[in-house]
């Protein structure tokens, strides 16, 4: 699979951890942790993990549009290592529903990677079976097929 760091730094990534503040509004974005991984994560973190569809996600509570953190960060960023959700692994690439097709989009709240020319993003993620890794990963677990948000940049569409 090719690897994010081609395209996001290690450091840009580390400075920002946008990706790991949720607010009341985009719960839904909250990392699934596949089923499998439910009770390492837990017992790592000390916390329980509530259902969502067929696999898990940290219970979390919000108040409006107040930044909640993910229990999984600290100051020196995840702290899950080899257990990062996929979600997490993959983001700001998200396997989106649309209509019949399931298509790979973008999201804009990574600012430096969504600044990034199109034609490079849809390179990125049509090389080295990132694409098809991404869909296979979301026949195992469909639940983290998110419905497609208007806007999203699409790179590729389910063949
Ligand atoms: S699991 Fe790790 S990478 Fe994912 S949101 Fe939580 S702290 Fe961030």
């Amino acid at each position: 699979m090719s690897k994010l760091s081609k395209i996001l730094s290690f450091e840009s990534c580390g400075k920002c951890r946008v990706c790991c503040g949720f607010v009341e509004d985009d719960k839904w974005e909250i990392p699934l942790i596949f089923r499998e991984y439910r009770e390492k994560v837990e017992e790592k973190l000390g916390v329980r993990l509530i259902p969502r569809g067929q696999e898990f996600v940290f219970d979390m509570n919000f108040n409006g549009s107040e930044i909640v953190h993910c229990p999984a960060l600290s100051e020196n960023g995840c702290t899950l290592g080899d257990l990062k959700p996929f979600d997490c692994a993959v983001w700001p690439f998200r396997v989106n529903r649309l209509g019949d097709f399931r298509v790979i989009t973008v999201s804009p709240v990574c600012e430096t990677v969504f600044s990034l020319p199109l034609k490079m993003l849809k390179e990125f993620v049509n090389s080295d079976g990132f694409a098809d890794t991404l869909f296979a990963e979301a026949d195992k677990h469909p639940d983290m097929v998110k419905p497609y948000i208007d806007g999203y940049p699409i790179l590729a569409v389910q063949k």
